[in-house]
């Protein structure tokens, strides 16, 4: 049976190429109806950031990438790695335990992580490895310390990275190197989901693509109910139609916001406003207010400032449609 794992550090909200690796383990396992194993390496003390495993549970979460076995947390094995460094180690003039060029377990006996990848690879049965190629250079000799533990190696598959749109690594400056930034950028979990799914097991290094990204979230909202895309902006749903125009869901909380907390601004267009309040005392649906104004040369910006606040902002018919007809009586009252 096929069995892979998904074996990031504990640094902090998964980079997107992490991500990738993640949801490429998970297709690969759906497709071969294996098992997927979230194991946290944890090994590196210089790398472990508090929190930082629990925020990788609750981003593969958000992704909507489920595992079926762990989180296997490495630190809970060094008993185990100690033992298989004794089998297969020498010791050297520092006191390290090294299989030929390298470290196995350091002079104060922590294990290394290649120890300790290969050992867990080998013991919790992965039969896939399957990583970004910055770690090509470690199959082979993974390979060969599960080879002299006496066992048979998974196969090793390296996928590209994932770079930043200028083709550099993908860092905070990029504007989306983790899931958490995506998160905030209001990137429904989705999209990135359908673009790393779209992605697949890359050849090459990909430089990621923030506009397809954008028109992928696009996609996503429009997919969501009324009621399910209010319920994750948090706002009531006969704010739906306002939050229709949105691109992600950031922008649906601004456009909901406008709305829901209107700035006062003083306006001046009383004739307008007045044509606005008989169409809306008269029943007229939002739309046909907004050609009835247009028609008679309405001042629209006003009727928007007096609405919301702003000067820009979702459509004019939306903002009209979602507000209860009491609220634009008096939003538009001249006093
Ligand atoms: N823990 C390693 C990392 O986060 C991955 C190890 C592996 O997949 O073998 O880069």
């Amino acid at each position: 049976m096929v069995r892979v794992r998904f074996a990031p550090s504990p640094t902090g909200s998964l980079h997107l190429g992490g991500a990738l690796s993640a949801v490429a383990n998970r297709s690969f396992a759906d497709e071969h109806g294996g098992a997927f194993l979230l194991r946290i390496d944890d090994t590196d003390p210089a790398r472990n950031v508090e929190g930082g495993a629990e925020a990788i549970v609750s981003d593969l979460e958000w992704l909507g990438v489920r595992w079926d076995e762990g989180p296997v947390r490495q630190s809970e094995r060094h008993v185990r790695h100690r033992e298989a460094a004794h089998l297969v180690g020498e010791p050297d003039a520092e006191g390290a335990l090294r299989f030929g060029q390298t470290t196995l377990l350091r002079p104060d006996g922590t294990p290394t992580y290649q120890l300790a990848s290969a050992v867990d690879d080998m013991d919790l049965e992965i039969t896939h490895v399957i990583r970004g190629s910055d770690h090509r250079a470690n199959a082979e000799l993974q390979a060969a310390l599960i080879r002299a533990l006496g066992a048979e190696p998974p196969e090793y598959v390296h996928h590209g990275l994932l770079l930043g749109e200028d083709g550099s690594k993908l860092s905070k400056r990029h504007g989306a190197s983790s899931l958490a930034d995506l998160r905030e950028a209001g990137i429904p979990p989705e999209a990135v989901h359908a673009y790393l799914v779209e992605l697949g097991l890359p050849k090459h290094d990909v430089h990621l693509d923030l506009s397809r990204l954008r028109r992928l979230s696009i996609e996503a909202l429009a997919a969501l109910s009324d009621e399910e895309l209010a319920e994750r902006v948090g706002v009531p749903v006969s704010v739906a139609p306002v939050l229709r125009g949105a691109r992600d869901l950031r922008e649906a909380r601004e456009y909901a916001k406008q709305v829901l907390e209107p700035e006062r601004v003083e306006v001046d267009a009383p004739e307008t406003l007045q044509r606005f309040r008989e169409l809306v005392e008269g029943g007229v649906d939002a739309r046909g207010v907004v050609r009835e104004l247009k028609a008679v040369g309405g001042d629209l910006k006003a009727v928007r400032l007096a609405l919301t606040g702003r000067e820009r902002g979702p459509e004019l018919w939306a903002v009209i449609a979602a507000l209860p007809r009491e609220d634009l009586l008096a939003r538009t009252d001249l006093g």
